[in-house]
């Protein structure tokens, strides 16, 4: 029996994650649920999990949730909340799947304890790849990637040797915007940057994905996750997102993995591994598909990716300074005040003016901070037109 802790289980992953729990009563148990602000289905999260301890950030709703659910569980706040869960409970598997560079602090705490981190949280490994890296090898943690791609080429890895890896292929969908003109995208609404065309998930990574942001996050990702340059990394459209991502090999050989678009598979991989459990999900029927096609991604077009790439020659503090942009510009999108197309451009303006301001330390906490903290300022400021 495994005991779960999920940060952020009212989003999306998190909300697969008690699925597959739900799936396997036998295996998994959950030690405790961390959430932003939903503590309407986070008590009834509750009340189905039985959790020993839960996490509010927001402090005046924690005290509504007390209040409301009475001795039912432990209910704790804020961001020292989060921290202290992922520090000093007792669990054996750290699911990370809050959304953003909040998820950082607490995937460094559960890493110190040499948890089982199932990380969908891309954006810790965006911003401290270095960091959480170097400490998984000291406090051997193991990271299992819940990201689709990253979960397929872990798998295609499995009995491999990473130096016999020629490049890793990562599958894209293109989003909704795959065959819209790039004069358009000034004009698109954030409904019709909501409306992904396979995948049902947060409106922050489904904004990326439109943006193609995404996928430059994933091949942050996938640098830190697998210890591969950039120049090993690439990235491919395959409009049916079946093929989750491949591995060319020395030999030329590629593996690739496959099945239907649903998180339930890497997060039940990541949480099983290595061993896999037979599930009752839809199962992939090729004859159904009948078709797989691949297209060049058009870097002119889909800057934020070109904009990932460029962040990883540059290294040091750029790609902290990518995510936090990013992460301002999607918020000020969602809300109406930006233009989708003003996304790219205010990562940009970022880059260039918050570079050189602080002094940055890679494998330091603060110093991430530090910078993250910088670049909000920066891009909050900025005028919207
Ligand atoms: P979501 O917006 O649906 O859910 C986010 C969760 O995090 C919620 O439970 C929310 O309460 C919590 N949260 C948000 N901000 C927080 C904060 N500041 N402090 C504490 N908790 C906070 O997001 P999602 O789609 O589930 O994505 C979660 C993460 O997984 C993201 O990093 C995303 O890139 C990654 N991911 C998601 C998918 C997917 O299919 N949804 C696939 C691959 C990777
Ligand atoms: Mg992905």
């Amino acid at each position: 029996m495994k005991n779960i802790l999920i940060l952020g289980s009212t989003g999306s992953i998190g909300k697969n994650t008690l699925e597959v729990i739900r799936n396997f009563p036998d295996r998994f148990k959950v030690a405790a649920l961390t959430v932003n602000t939903r503590i309407d289905l986070l008590e009834l999260q509750i009340d189905e999990f039985k959790p020993a301890s839960v996490v509010v950030k927001d402090s005046i709703l924690a005290e509504t949730l007390r209040k409301s659910i009475g001795s039912k569980c432990e209910v704790l706040s804020g961001v020292e909340g989060l921290i202290g869960i992922a520090a000093n409970m007792d669990y054996d598997i750290f699911v990370g799947a809050m959304v953003g560079f909040a998820g950082l602090a607490p995937t460094v705490e559960a890493i110190k304890r040499g948890k089982r981190i199932a990380l969908a949280n891309k954006e810790t490994l965006v911003v401290g790849g270095e960091l959480i890296t170097s400490l998984s090898r000291k406090y051997n943690a193991e990271i299992i990637p819940v990201d689709s791609e990253h979960s397929a080429i872990y798998q295609c890895l499995a009995g491999e040797k990473i130096n016999q890896v020629s490049k890793l292929i990562l599958t894209a969908s293109g989003g909704p915007f795959l065959n819209l003109d790039k004069k358009e995208f000034c004009n698109v609404t954030v409904k019709d940057a909501l409306n992904h065309p396979n995948w049902k998930m947060g409106n922050k990574i489904t904004i990326d994905s439109a943006s193609m942001m995404n996928k430059g996050l994933e091949v942050i990702e996938a640098r830190w996750l697998f210890g591969l340059t950039k120049e090993k990394i690439e990235v491919v459209i395959h409009p049916q997102s079946i093929i989750h991502s491949m591995v060319e090999f020395a030999d030329g050989s590629i593996k690739a993995q496959l099945g239907m678009p649903d998180m339930r598979l890497p997060i039940q991989y990541a949480l099983t591994y290595p061993e896999r459990f037979e599930n009752n999900y839809p199962k992939t029927d090729l004859k159904k598909i009948k078709n797989l096609s691949f297209i060049e991604p058009d870097l002119e077009k889909f800057e934020c990716l070109k904009l990932a790439y460029d962040v990883l020659n540059s290294g040091g503090c750029s790609p902290i300074i990518l995510n936090a942009a990013n992460e301002v510009a999607v918020d000020r999108f969602l809300k109406g005040n930006i233009t989708f197309s003003r996304i790219p451009y205010i990562i940009k303006k970022a880059l260039d003016k918050v570079y050189l301001s602080a002094r940055y330390n890679s494998n330091d906490l603060d110093s991430i901070f530090q910078y993250d903290k910088l670049t909000r300022e920066y891009v909050l400021n900025l005028p919207a037109e």
